[in-house]
């Protein structure tokens, strides 16, 4: 069988110093771990033959398919707020580019593919546990509804990789709206290259803001629509209780997809302090700073962008001003928007907010399971109903007793009823999430006992986020004292 992948590589068209040719490098005797085959479909790609050594020699970068034109992305970036002005695929590779069924365009990407010219030190590998990390959190937060980079396949390289140990060598191929990143922009404002910067922005209007090409300022247009994008994005991970852990502005996608899942967490008890990260040591990227910080790299952007917002500076400063204060307002509802539906609600109050606000704080105080909190309020529609499940769940309930009447007072404003309430609330508050104790696991047993049932596991019950699954009900369980995770490291 052989596999025929369609590629149209619009990136590779884009003049030389946009990115770097290379020849990946990174396997030796490829295995596969896991193939996406819903997704290779999604993409129109046949999975039987993906799954076959060809495709797997293609996967792990072995071998390239007809039409493949590998090369690493140049970019930038402000990395924990210190700019640095060449960074790009050190590790990584654009295979290339196909239309989907849909018809939108997606980046096949192979990271863990061997040296690039943008290396610097690193040996341009990846370990296993990192990929299988990447692999299932990247998948968990699709099907939680999360726009994110996909996971087409795992596959072992066969090569050692050196760290703290040696550890088994891997590869993941990602799929993403595209690779550009906030840190692209900053490449070409760097140098000056006004024409790059221009051909960049061009480049992305089309592919991802095509509305914005019709408008009558198309690069405050653009703009408008990154931030709006990230907005919704950052909104959409603290709803769920995602905490990235890296969000420097090469790791932020101006498509508005979440990507570079390295030493990203899930909030188990509600914090918004919390950090995972073990390099992030001043708390920079902590849940509930994610909006502050994805604002901090809009600017970033904005400022790359300013050459092409007016003619004079003056001007165009103050176009990205505006621009930037649009991010709060969307920021707050979309966050307040998802608050709402959290609890319940179809219809707004005034009061909604600080009514989310109080059982947050009660949540941070009691140090209560955020996933598992609002699963049970589903369930407490009334006086009576599963009510003390969630009680049970807090030392001291009496402010949760004084918060239930409130809610369930707000609740008679309400037309809607008990059991389309609860549905609708089921079907936003996830029974099943990454847990971090899982994943350590999960690697765990692949790493030292070359054991994927976990992975595969895991997979399976991630990819049905919002259903009960009784027989795996104990991926929704919380850590043991002894099984919960204080950090996380990059791969
Ligand atoms: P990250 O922190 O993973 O977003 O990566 C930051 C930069 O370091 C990017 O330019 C990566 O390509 C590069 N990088 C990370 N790990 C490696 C590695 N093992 N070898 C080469 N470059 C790497
Ligand atoms: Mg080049
Ligand atoms: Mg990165």
């Amino acid at each position: 069988m052989s596999v025929s992948i369609p590629f149209d590589n619009s990136y590779a068209r884009l003049p030389e110093r946009f990115y770097a040719s290379v020849v990946p490098s990174a396997a030796s005797a490829p295995r596969l771990i896991k193939l996406n085959r819903d997704l290779a479909r999604e993409l129109g790609l046949d999975p039987d033959a993906l799954a076959g050594a060809e495709g797997v020699g293609i996967l792990s970068g072995l071998h390239l398919a007809e039409g493949s034109q590998p090369i690493a992305l140049a970019y930038a970036g402000h990395q924990f707020a210190h700019f640095v002005p060449q960074l790009g695929d050190g590790r990584a590779i654009l295979l290339g580019e196909v239309i989907d069924l849909k018809g939108k365009r997606r980046d096949i990407h192979l990271k863990g593919s061997g040296r690039t010219p943008f290396s610097r030190g690193g040996d341009g590998k990846a370990a296993l546990g990192p990929v299988l990390r990447e692999y299932v959190v990247s998948e968990a937060m699709a099907a939680l509804g999360v726009p994110t980079t996909r996971a087409l396949a795992a596959v072992a390289t066969g090569e050692t990789v050196v760290r703290d140990a040696l550890l088994p060598g891997a590869a993941i191929v990602r799929v993403a709206a595209s690779h550009i990143r906030v840190g692209t922009f900053q490449f070409f404002a760097a140098r000056d290259d006004a024409e790059g910067l221009r051909l960049l922005a061009d480049h992305v209007i089309a592919r991802h803001y095509p509305d914005a090409a019709a408008a009558p300022q198309r690069y405050r247009a653009l703009l408008d629509g990154i931030v709006a994008a990230q907005a919704d994005l950052v909104a959409r991970w603290l709803l769920i209780g995602f905490i990235h852990g890296v969000m420097n502005t090469d790791n932020m996608a101006v498509s508005g997809e979440t990507i570079d899942y390295g030493p990203c967490a899930f909030l188990d008890d509600y914090d918004p302090a919390k950090v995972f990260s073990s390099i992030d040591r001043m708390g920079r990227y902590a849940y509930g700073r994610q909006p502050e910080m994805a604002l901090w790299n809009l600017t970033r952007l904005a400022e790359t962008l300013l050459p092409l917002l007016a003619d004079d500076e003056e001007a165009a400063i103050a176009e990205a001003q505006e621009a930037l204060a649009g991010f709060a307002p969307a920021f707050e509802d979309a966050y307040l928007g998802g608050l709402r539906r959290k609890l319940g609600f179809a219809t707004e109050q005034e009061s909604d907010l600080a009514l989310a606000t109080n059982i947050l704080q009660a949540l941070a105080i009691a140090k209560v399971d955020f996933t598992n909190f609002f699963r049970g309020l589903a369930d407490a529609q009334a006086p009576g109903d599963g009510e003390d499940r969630l009680r049970a769940m807090f030392d001291d309930p009496s402010s949760f007793d004084i918060w239930l009447v409130t809610w369930r007072a707000r609740l008679a404003a309400e037309s809607q009823g008990p059991g389309a309430r609860r549905e609708a609330m089921r079907a936003v508050n996830p029974a099943f999430i990454p847990r971090n104790h899982r994943i350590e696991a999960m690697i765990r047993a692949a790493v030292d006992d070359d054991n994927f049932g976990p992975f595969d596991e895991l997979n399976a019950v991630l990819s049905r986020p919002y259903d009960d699954q009784p027989d795996l009900a104990r991926y929704s369980e919380p850590p043991a004292e002894a099984e919960r995770v204080t950090a996380t490291f990059c791969g």
